[in-house]
């Protein structure tokens, strides 16, 4: 059997700068590399995308996506702003999907969600690092988020993160991104065992498990604590983000209208997790709803004919397309992606009695039960539940199943749901090939002509069934 080796010679510190001092094709001539390189061409994006929106706003956009990405702005300076001021001292911690958006600042740690941070990619950046993962030997058939969550870790071009923690949850292959680049750049590394149960002896299992973490990070990474102020904080960040599911919630109430006020564009947009204990995160979703209600007044919407037919999206998209244009185009409203916005987690953990019956105890149990109510993570039956409920709360008529290559939930729970709520509903499904970064593999003019037949069959066997 091949024994792999525990430790290279070269240390963390040395590989980083390694890293950095390496120049690639994507950096422009003159351009840093170092851990700003990230937060520097970010912050010159937001503030062109701020500028833009505010000067000249996308026909049929949302009015408070400026709101958005000026709280996008102001989040990628302070990050920069730490850059400069503490270089790689930054305690910061890269948690699995789930974690660590309010317990990391309530303890002073920068949160990054680097699945989210892929996000904010452009193309070139994204084909950039998804080569720069492969050439380390990461695998190139998986998920191109996940690819490029390694290369944002591993290549210098952000501060060194200090911890990095894993839960085999609902992202595995995220997990192990992590845990691949955690080793790489000597990142502290907490992993959590997360049963598949939803009960109190689950939370109490998680909270304890919570608990030895932070103990583990207080006692080793400089500038972060756990004391009754870092409680206050975190509890007054839990009220925030409760406050913006209930935004979201109505948020899901009026994308039931028809015709459909929200566009697919909007439904898709997830503002990105690391904001969610700000208050700018529930004014986003306040002034969303807002103004979602104002054209439901007046039935104003995406579509420019009649609604012939509607669709709930999951799991992922194409992100440099527009998919949702193409099908709003056809007469096809898309009022929720399975993760954003109008699609707030049912179990909000917190809400007292809502939650298994009973009042959690205190604040570390709230971040434990966040973690054990994650929307896909554990059996396909809670998936199947909410998506199922979904589906009726908001007359849908179809499901796009999105087959990101390489994903164990888009290529696993999604036929077994999708099977499961075409008997019981009589919802029909489409699944299809695609990949949210990768426009090499990804092949647009196929993947609408899929939608677009699937699209034609579908609105035709419903009107044959109202004319019966
Ligand atoms: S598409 Fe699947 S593998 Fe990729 S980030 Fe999402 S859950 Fe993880």
């Amino acid at each position: 059997m091949k024994r792999y080796q525990a430790t290279e010679k070269s240390t963390p510190g040395e590989r980083i700068a390694r890293a950095r001092a390496e120049r690639q094709p994507i950096d422009q001539p003159g351009e840093i590399v170092d851990g700003g390189w990230f937060w520097r061409r970010l912050r010159n994006k937001y503030a062109a995308r701020v500028e833009r929106i505010a000067t000249n706003p996308k026909r049929g956009m949302l009015r408070s996506n400026l709101l958005l990405y000026q709280a996008m702005l102001e989040y990628v300076e302070e990050e920069l702003q730490a850059w400069e001021e503490l270089g790689d001292d930054i305690p910061i911690w890269s948690p699995g999907a789930a974690l660590g958006y309010r317990l990391g600042p309530a303890m002073g740690f920068h949160t990054y969600p680097l699945d989210s941070f892929t996000d904010l990619m452009t193309p070139d950046e994204a084909r950039w690092s998804m080569d720069y993962a492969r050439k380390r030997g990461f695998p190139s058939d998986i998920c191109d988020r996940i690819q490029n969550i390694g290369t944002l870790m591993v290549s210098g071009r952000l501060p060194q993160i200090s911890l990095v923690t894993l839960e085999f949850n609902d992202c595995s292959q995220g997990a192990q991104a992590n845990l691949w680049a955690g080793r790489e750049v000597g990142s502290k590394i907490y992993t959590f065992d997360v049963p598949f149960e939803q009960d109190m002896e689950a939370v109490r299992y998680v909270e304890e498990q919570l608990r030895e973490m932070i103990d583990i990070a207080v006692k080793n990474i400089p500038g972060v604590k756990y004391d009754r102020e870092s409680e206050e904080r975190l509890i007054e960040y839990q009220r925030t983000y409760r406050e913006a599911m209930h935004w979201q919630r109505k948020i899901a109430e009026l994308a039931a209208q028809k015709p459909c006020p929200i566009s697919g564009r909007d439904a898709l947009r997830m503002p990105a997790r690391q904001l969610c204990w700000k208050p700018s995160f529930v004014e986003y979703f306040k002034e969303s709803y807002e103004e979602l209600s104002e054209r439901a007044g007046t039935g104003e919407g995406p579509l420019t004919g009649p609604e012939r037919f509607r669709v709930l999206w999951t799991a992922t998209a194409p992100f440099y397309t527009d998919p949702f244009g193409y099908l709003e185009e056809r007469g096809c409203a898309v009022p929720v992606y399975e993760e954003g916005t109008a699609c707030a987690t049912y179990y909000v953990p917190g809400e007292g009695e809502q939650y298994f019956g009973q009042e959690l105890e205190n604040p570390i149990q709230e971040e434990a039960a966040t973690l054990l109510s994650d929307h896909w993570a554990g059996t396909a039956e809670r998936r199947i539940w909410e998506v199922t409920m979904r589906c009726r709360q908001l007359g849908i008529d179809g499901i796009v199943h999105f087959e990101q290559g390489g994903c164990v939930t888009c290529n696993g729970s999604a036929r077994v749901m999708g099977e499961r709520i075409e008997s019981e509903l009589d919802i029909p499904s489409l699944y299809i090939r695609g990949w949210c970064q990768d426009l090499e593999k990804h092949d647009e003019q196929a993947f609408e002509a899929q939608l677009g037949e699937w699209l034609e069959i579908c609105t035709r066997r419903k009107e044959a069934r109202r004319q019966a």
